[in-house]
């Protein structure tokens, strides 16, 4: 079976495909020679993933998934959630994005938090299905560690002392979010 995974991001879908059955012919956008930017204006992670997957199906009639990922911190009433990315700005600054949650998180007790993927798979069956991988865990009151992207210099996964970005990528992606997402749905296609 042919699937589009509905991402520019080819390092994404290196990691997703070791996981997948031999027989499904993976491609992304850019094997498709797709480049423009996908709509994402859901205030929903789900919404998000849906809307991706649909556009690229109505487009090219494929069977397609697609993922979204937020972090959401308790005290911060769910916050950056589906605006992760750019929660400082448009620029998409890591930096930034931290700064700003360390800010909001000043003197606060409460630093419970879940990373949350939610993958949407459309074309296969007459509904959409959705999987999702959660990992629950805190945020630190300062940066740690020099791997990773996005959040992982502050999120310190529930039963490790370090956070993802004191990790090595092979120990982040055995517990993270977007391994667990990807295990669901690879086990679905496995089943089907
Ligand atoms: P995306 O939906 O995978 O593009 O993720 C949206 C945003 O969430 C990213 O730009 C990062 O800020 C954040 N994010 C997603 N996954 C991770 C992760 O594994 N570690 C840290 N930050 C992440």
């Amino acid at each position: 079976m042919r699937l589009v995974f509905a991402s520019q991001n080819r390092h994404k879908m290196e990691e997703i495909k070791p996981l997948l059955p031999a027989s499904i012919e993976l491609l992304c956008l850019p094997d498709l020679g797709f480049t423009d930017e996908i709509p994402e204006t859901s205030p929903t992670l789900a919404g998000n993933a849906l809307q991706k997957a649909q556009f690229i199906f109505a487009k090219f009639k494929t069977p397609c998934f697609a993922d979204d990922t937020g972090l959401e911190i308790a005290a911060l009433d769910g916050r950056p959630g589906v605006y992760s990315a750019r929660y400082a700005g448009e620029n998409k600054s890591a930096d930034d994005n931290i700064a700003k949650v360390l800010a909001e998180l000043s003197g606060i007790e409460n630093r419970n938090a879940e990373f949350k993927t939610v993958i949407a798979l459309v074309g296969v069956g007459d509904t959409p299905l959705f999987f999702e991988g959660v990992v629950k865990g805190t945020i630190t009151r300062e940066k740690q560690g020099t791997h990773g992207f996005g959040y992982d210099p502050v999120f310190k996964p529930e039963g490790y002392t370090r956070t993802f970005a004191e990790m090595t990528l092979q120990e982040k992606n055995k517990l993270s979010h977007r391994a667990r997402a990807v295990k669901k749905f690879a086990d679905w296609v496995k089943n089907r």
